[in-house]
């Protein structure tokens, strides 16, 4: 039993219950999500159990990847680019997604800046989401220090939300690429405390057990690595505890329009 009884309070007077609050995500009149992101894998530590969820309630979900992970593993950039590509490709199956792409920004010396900007906005007006996730673009996570790319990718994303809906930011996605502008009404944060949370069923556990596990080279070369099946249902218990149900990925949530 915790030691964290109703009404105790540290010296600042704050509650130290654990994580009062945590809602719900309305998912209500969402039809489309998609999650940014730096690296293939980036999205299959946790959050893929969200996405199977929301493929399973006709949520149609997209990914962007914004490099191919080309310097993640022990063999050369040409051939773990496509090995992992190829594997993200697989995880996007095992929750059902509906759209993958991935650009070629160089892994692991991702910029922040307008080319990665107007990349995101020209994606987000071509798949038209009602949400977005992506990285909260931290330097500190609940993990600790995080990886330059993941920074430069959160920040990039969150900018490219507002862009996309501006048809004055990036005037050639319009005029070359015929693309009207789009303004996502939420944006969801990870690597943050969540706001709010997503239920998430044993199906959905499971088939984010499987998307981790799509990563076979990769993870082959990470010798240390817990299995996907050890650790995950481990991480979405913990969230849940903090929701009130048995098991649930959280988000900070951002409501951008009414
Ligand atoms: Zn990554």
């Amino acid at each position: 039993m915790s030691e964290n009884t109703a009404g105790q309070q540290d010296e600042q007077g704050r509650d130290e219950e654990q994580a009062p609050g945590l809602q719900p995500l309305d998912e209500t009149g969402i039809e489309r999500i998609l999650l940014v992101v730096a690296h293939p894998d980036d999205i299959e530590y946790g959050t893929s159990a969200a996405v199977a969820g929301w493929t399973s309630r006709g949520i149609g979900v997209g990914y962007l990847l914004l490099t191919a992970g080309e310097a993640g593993m022990q063999r050369p950039p040409r051939e773990a680019g496509p090995l992992r590509t190829e594997e993200q490709r697989r995880a996007g199956e095992a929750v059902g997604i509906e759209r993958l792409a991935i650009l070629d920004f160089p892994d692991g010396t991702l910029e922040y800046g307008l080319p990665l900007r107007r990349a995101i906005a020209r994606e987000i007006r071509g798949y038209r989401p009602d949400a977005v996730v992506a990285g909260s673009g931290d330097l500190f996570v609940g993990w600790g220090i995080d990886h330059p790319d993941h920074r430069a990718a959160g920040l990039a994303a969150i900018d490219a939300v507002r862009d996309a809906d501006n048809r004055w930011v990036f005037p050639e996605l319009t005029s070359d690429d015929e693309l009207e502008p789009w303004g996502a009404t939420w944006l969801l944060l990870t690597g943050r405390a969540p706001t709010h949370y997503v239920a998430v069923d044993e199906e959905a556990e499971a088939r984010a057990v499987a998307s981790l596990e799509a990563h076979e080279a990769y993870l082959a070369d990470l010798p240390w690595h817990p299995k996907p099946a050890d650790f995950i249902p481990e991480i979405l218990a913990g969230t849940g505890k903090a929701a009130g149900v048995p098991r649930a990925v959280g988000f900070d949530v951002h409501r951008l329009r009414g």
